[in-house]
């Protein structure tokens, strides 16, 4: 194996619908193809929006896909020590504050948070989020397959809560803390991350640690233009046949499919798109809309 270390890092709203398939998919071939690991994290941050069992569902189908990952499948529900030691880091060197600011407010300030309470040194973490003071704002990044990409201003030069009011911790803030203390050299995944990339980025920055590569993969819409998922009712990929969904899913990253490879087993097409996996077959748009036989997405 090389250095190189990828993983893919569903959230367990559901179990996996054909849009996480592409983005697994992805991030397995662009690490296997570079004879390099490919791990597995449960990113369960987010109580109210996770549902019973879909961990257990989501291992499994990758299971089924032939999907196996290196190491232990890391829980973000167990590293809450990491995340509250580098927020209270922040709070004692001044770099993160607390927040007492209502959505209310933020809307009066234009949509975007102004800094309000960056000068007030709150100090009671009750009804407070805690929002990181950022120093160097990422207004561009290199993608692997998109080149430069801009990103909003106003968004970049917020400073973002890294904690929330409610006490769970931000997203942005235990991605980029789990790929750090994971030793993750590239981030492969939907497209639709592509926007907080820049807020990642300043969170490595900030640590002082070198950014990880990243590349974005075509996000599967339906024909309405919707990003396939369970809110969107995007039909479980366990329901369909999964021969034709991972095709399926290969052609939607670009690969040109021989009428042969539909005589193999799961595993022998899933190491046919290892070998066969390259950047510049990967669609140039950043969103997709599959088409099933059946009609339906
Ligand atoms: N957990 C995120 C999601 O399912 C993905 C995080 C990432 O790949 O950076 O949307
Ligand atoms: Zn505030």
């Amino acid at each position: 194996m090389t250095d190189y270390v990828g993983r893919f890092a569903p959230s367990p709203s559901g179990p996996l619908h054909f849009g996480s398939l592409m983005a697994a998919l992805g991030s397995y071939f662009q690490a296997k193809s570079q004879q390099g690991h490919w791990l597995v994290r449960i990113e369960d941050l987010d109580p109210p929006r996770e549902q019973p069992g879909a961990a257990e569902s989501i291992l499994r189908t990758l299971e089924n896909y032939q999907l196996g990952w290196d190491g232990d499948v890391v829980y973000q529900s167990q590293r809450h020590e990491l995340y509250q030691a580098q927020i209270d880091h922040w709070l004692t060197t001044g770099e993160a504050y607390y927040c007492q600011c209502t959505r209310k407010q933020i809307k009066a300030m234009g949509g975007f948070y102004s800094g309000h309470c960056r000068a007030l040194q709150l100090a009671d973490p009750h009804h407070c989020s805690v929002r990181l003071h950022i120093e160097q704002p990422v207004t561009e990044f290199i993608d692997l397959k998109h080149g430069n990409i801009p990103l909003p201003k106003a968004l970049a030069e917020e400073d973002f809560i890294i904690k929330r009011r409610d006490g769970l911790y931000a997203y942005n803030l235990a991605v980029v803390l789990d790929d750090i203390d994971q030793g993750v050299t590239e981030v492969v995944r939907g497209a639709d991350l592509i926007e907080p990339t820049g807020r990642q980025m300043s969170l490595y920055h900030q640590l002082k640690q070198p950014v990880v590569r990243y590349l974005h993969l075509p996000l599967a819409l339906d024909e309405n233009g919707n990003k396939l998922s369970k809110q969107n009712h995007a039909p479980a990929i366990d329901a369909l046949d999964t021969k034709s969904t991972l095709l399926k899913a290969m052609q939607c990253l670009g690969f040109a499919i021989e009428p042969s490879l539909k005589d193999g087993t799961i595993e022998e097409i899933v190491q046919w798109g290892v070998r066969h996996w390259s950047l510049l077959q990967l669609p140039e748009s950043t969103e997709i809309t599959p088409r099933f036989s059946n009609g339906s997405v």
